[in-house]
């Protein structure tokens, strides 16, 4: 049907962090690692085999994939924003917009009945 590549999510695209389960200490692609003169862009695997950690010198493999930081986590998290509207169907939406809007509209003609 669509001959455009599938889009990544933000998430998906951005480099994922590795932190050290020995310090504690986290690798970020976008920063790299100047102690090692590792420049900032460069992703974990593409690290060389003979790089440690910087704090504590452990291998490579006693790091672990943490995702990427700093990246939306989706929009998961988005639903309950918004007093829990972000639930409603659109119709039970449209309800609530043109609901109001005719209450508000029936207030405002009342106060001309009040005049
Ligand atoms: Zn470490």
């Amino acid at each position: 049907m669509s001959d455009r590549p599938q889009e990544l999510t933000v998430a998906e695209q951005a480099p994922a962090s590795y932190e050290c389960r020995a310090c504690g200490y986290v690798y970020e692609p976008s920063k790299g690692d100047g102690k090692n003169d590792i420049p900032a862009g460069t992703p974990f695997e593409e690290l060389p085999e003979t790089w440690r950690c910087p704090v504590c010198g452990v291998r490579r493999s006693q790091f672990v994939n943490i995702g990427a930081k700093d990246a939306p986590s989706g929009f998961q998290e988005n639903l309950n924003y918004g007093f829990g509207v972000n639930r409603l169907t659109p119709n039970q939406k449209n309800l609530l917009i043109f609901g109001a809007l005719g209450l508000f509209f029936l207030f405002f003609m009342s106060l001309y009945g009040l005049s």
